[in-house]
C-alpha cells in the first residue's frame, strides 16, 4: 500500500463529482480552463511548481504541468510522469439533459466520468497527497493535465514528448480496462485521413452525360478502403462521417469522407497510409480526389519494460487486494507517444467501468480508492 494517506472511495467520489460536473468538451478551451484552474489552486497550495502553457491555437485550452519542488524529499533528475486529458467527447448540455451526475448502487455516471476524470482525478490527488503529506519518493513527480486528448492532443502533444524525454517512466491513468480492471501494456496506431472527390456537375435529366458524379466515385472509394481491413493482421479501417451532392436533381460535384484507421505496428502503418494515399489522383475522366492526413498516434509496442512495470503494479494491486490484468487496446492515447520514444510506459490505470464515449459512460466507484492506491504506489517508488 502507498504510504500517502488516499482516504475513501467515498470521499475521492465526492471531490471527482465536482470535476464531472464542470463540462469539458475538447472544443471548449475556456470550460477547459476552468477545470484547470481549480487544479491548478489546489496544486499551488501544496507547494507545487506549476506551468500553464496557453496552447497557441484557437479553440484549445492549455496544458497544465505541475512537479514537486527540486529537494528532500522528492529529489532531481529523471521523474514519474504521469498524464491525463481533462477534456471529453462530450457537449455541452448533457448533464442538464441526458447524462446527469448521478449514482446507482455501485456505479456513478456522468459524461467524462469513466474517460477519463476519474483517471485524471486520481493522478492529480495523488500528486498533492504526496506533496501535502510530504510523502518521499524515489523519483520526482511530473503531472500533466492536457486539453485535447479526444480530438488527437494537436497542441499537448508536444509537451508530452518533450516532459517524456526527462522521464525514467511514464503512467498514463486512461480508464481500466471494463470490469477486470485491466492495465494497457500496448496499443495500436490510430490515424485519419479527409477524402475530398472532385466530380462535375450537371442537370440530372437534361445533361446527364455531362456530369461525373462526386457521389460515385466516392462511393467505390469507401469500398476499396473499407476492403483494406485485415483483422488477422490487427488493421481495420472506417469511413465515417461522409458527405455529398446538393439536391436530387443534380448530378453531385463534390463528394467527401473522413476515414479512421488503425494498425499494429509502424510497418503497417505506413503500408496503409501508401495504400490509401495511392488512391488520389485522377482516376476517371472528370474526376480528381484529394487525399490528406496520416498516421496521428503511432503503435504502442509492449516491451520488457513495459512488463515490468506492470509486474509492479500488480504486486501493489494484490497488496491492495485485487487482481490486475494487462490487455492491448484498439484505440489510441498519449501513451503511445511516449511509448514510442522508449519511455517505459503503463496505461489504462484509472478506474474500472464502462461505456466510454457512450450516454451509459460510468465508473464502479468502490474502485476509486484501491485503483487510485496502486497509482499513487508507483507514483511513490518507481525508480
Ligand atoms: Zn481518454
Amino acid at each position: 500500500m502507498p504510504q500517502t494517506e488516499i482516504g475513501t472511495s467515498d470521499r475521492l467520489l465526492a471531490e471527482l463529482r465536482g470535476w464531472v460536473e464542470r463540462e469539458t468538451p475538447s472544443t471548449d478551451p475556456k470550460a477547459v480552463n476552468g477545470l484547470l484552474d481549480v487544479a491548478e489552486r489546489e496544486l499551488r497550495g501544496v507547494g507545487a511548481l506549476v506551468e500553464r502553457h496557453p496552447s497557441g491555437r484557437e479553440g484549445y485550452g492549455d496544458t497544465l504541468i505541475a512537479r514537486t519542488p527540486p529537494e528532500a524529499p522528492w529529489g532531481d533528475g529523471p521523474c514519474v510522469m504521469v498524464a491525463g486529458h481533462v477534456d471529453t467527447v462530450w457537449d455541452h448540455g448533457m448533464l442538464a439533459g441526458p447524462m446527469p451526475f448521478r449514482i446507482e448502487g455501485d456505479r456513478a455516471y456522468g459524461p467524462g466520468i469513466y474517460d477519463m476524470k476519474a483517471g485524471s482525478f486520481m493522478a492529480f490527488h495523488s500528486f498533492r497527497e504526496i506533496l501535502r503529506q510530504k510523502i518521499p519518493t524515489k523519483r520526482p513527480i511530473t503531472l500533466l493535465l492536457t486539453p485535447d486528448e479526444e480530438v488527437g492532443s494537436p497542441t499537448s502533444r508536444a509537451h508530452i514528448e518533450r516532459e517524456a524525454e526527462r522521464a525514467a517512466a511514464v503512467l498514463i491513468p486512461e480508464p481500466a480496462g471494463g470490469l477486470t480492471g485491466s492495465c494497457v501494456t500496448g496499443r495500436k496506431g490510430t490515424g485519419s485521413f479527409t477524402v475530398k472527390v472532385h466530380g462535375r456537375s450537371a442537370h440530372a435529366g437534361g445533361n446527364w452525360s455531362e456530369g461525373r458524379s462526386a457521389v460515385v466515385a466516392l462511393s467505390r472509394l469507401i469500398l476499396t478502403i473499407h476492403g483494406m481491413t485485415d483483422l488477422d493482421r490487427g488493421v481495420t479501417t472506417n469511413c465515417a462521417p461522409i458527405w455529398g451532392g446538393t439536391r436530387s436533381n443534380v448530378i453531385p460535384p463534390e463528394a467527401g469522407c473522413r476515414v479512421d484507421f488503425r494498425v499494429p505496428s509502424l510497418e503497417e502503418g505506413a503500408r496503409v497510409v501508401a495504400a490509401i494515399r495511392a488512391l488520389a489522383g485522377e482516376p476517371e475522366d472528370g474526376i480528381r480526389i484529394e487525399i490528406t492526413g496520416g498516421l496521428n498516434r503511432p503503435p504502442f509496442p509492449e516491451t520488457e519494460a513495459t512488463l515490468a512495470l506492470h509486474a509492479r503494479a500488480q504486486a501493489l494491486a494484490q497488496a491492495a487486494g485485487y487482481a490486475l490484468p494487462k490487455q492491448h487496446r484498439g484505440g489510441g492515447s498519449d501513451g503511445n507517444f511516449t511509448a514510442v520514444m522508449g519511455v517505459p510506459t503503463l496505461d489504462g490505470l484509472g478506474c474500472t467501468g464502462a461505456g466510454a464515449h457512450a450516454p451509459t459512460e460510468h465508473i464502479r466507484w468502490p474502485d476509486l480508492a484501491p485503483r487510485c492506491a496502486v497509482l499513487c504506489g508507483l507514483m511513490e517508488t518507481l525508480g
